[in-house]
């Protein structure tokens, strides 16, 4: 994703963290989905057209396929705006109460950059992507394994986009590839909450709150943040941070109220990870999985 440029004023919250996890009942597993962010690095790089990004589409597929009620590829392919290639691409669904009209979609990006421009040593190389790219998969992957045992009120699709981080930097028009072929061809009925996760696994968590979401979604925002205050993460930050130029803003453009869940501090302020070979499972941690993952499964299961 890249960053934009808001001013943003919010409503006074106090949040107030029990330092205790005694209401973490949801059932989500950290460790399986830590376990899940390391196998997607074990497949290698996950650019398009890779060998890595085939693996991992069967990767999600052995998980999904089994859990979901209705499981989709989206394939489709686009002309390569860097070389004379065609890229083949593939969003991964798995729907939940297919025929249930009121239902959200959790998404995050799969793919991986095809490059790491901030890297002082290999900046032409593919990266791997421990958090940007596996993080919020891995996260959702264990969220289907739940509500596939313990049925949620709202219908929920799951859908993971491909070709988000393909730009080039300031080249916005080539990410979002995924997410913007799905918003053009979503399966129905269509989903009036867009949750997107990404780089939410660092070790280092803090997540505040982009301002690009708020505007869309105050009330989610202001619930999810409680909620995750109430549980007893501090992680989550009633802080405005950067304007997030990601995936939900594929839907907020059609007018689908969408957030984006996101710590665009990688590990801290300098985001010195970011886009750069540092960016390994290492520097993740289950801890950070579960604030997350905890959260926003407790939320669900409000709805
Ligand atoms: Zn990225």
């Amino acid at each position: 994703m890249k960053i934009l440029i808001s001013r943003l004023l919010i409503p006074t919250l106090l949040l107030f963290s029990t330092g205790t996890h005694l209401l973490a009942q949801s059932g989500f597993d950290a460790d399986r989905a830590y376990d899940d962010l390391v196998a997607q690095c074990d497949l290698g790089t996950r650019e398009p057209n890779s060998v890595g990004a085939k693996a991992a589409v069967k990767f999600y597929a052995n998980i999904l396929k089994p859990l979901a009620d209705e499981f989709y590829l989206q394939k489709f392919q686009l002309d390569d705006p860097y070389s004379d290639q065609t890229l083949d691409l593939t969003n991964v669904i798995a729907r939940f109460q297919p025929e249930n009209p009121e239902r959200m979609i959790l998404c995050a990006h799969w793919d991986t950059r095809p490059r790491a421009e901030y890297d002082k040593q290999f900046p032409d190389k593919p990266m791997i992507g421990a958090n940007d790219g596996a993080s919020g998969v891995a996260i959702l992957l264990e969220i289907a394994r739940q509500i596939q045992e313990q049925p949620l009120n709202i219908g929920i699709d799951i859908v993971l986009f491909d070709g988000e981080d393909y730009g080039k930097p300031r080249d916005l028009q080539n990410y979002l590839l995924g997410s913007r072929y799905y918003a053009d061809h979503p399966y129905q009925p269509v989903a009036s909450q867009v949750i997107l996760l990404d780089m939410i696994g660092d070790a280092d968590l803090t997540v505040k709150i982009d301002p690009v979401s708020y505007q869309s979604s105050p009330r989610v925002i202001e619930e999810i943040w409680t909620l995750a205050a109430n549980l007893g993460y501090d992680q989550f930050k009633w802080v405005i941070g950067a304007a997030m130029y990601d995936d939900h803003v594929s839907f907020i453009d059609k007018g689908i109220p969408a957030i984006d869940i996101i710590d665009f501090e990688y590990p801290g302020p300098n985001n010195r990870y970011w886009h750069t070979h540092d960016d390994t499972p290492d520097k993740c941690s289950p801890e950070s999985l579960d604030a997350v993952g905890n959260t926003l499964l407790s939320w669900l299961f409000q709805q």
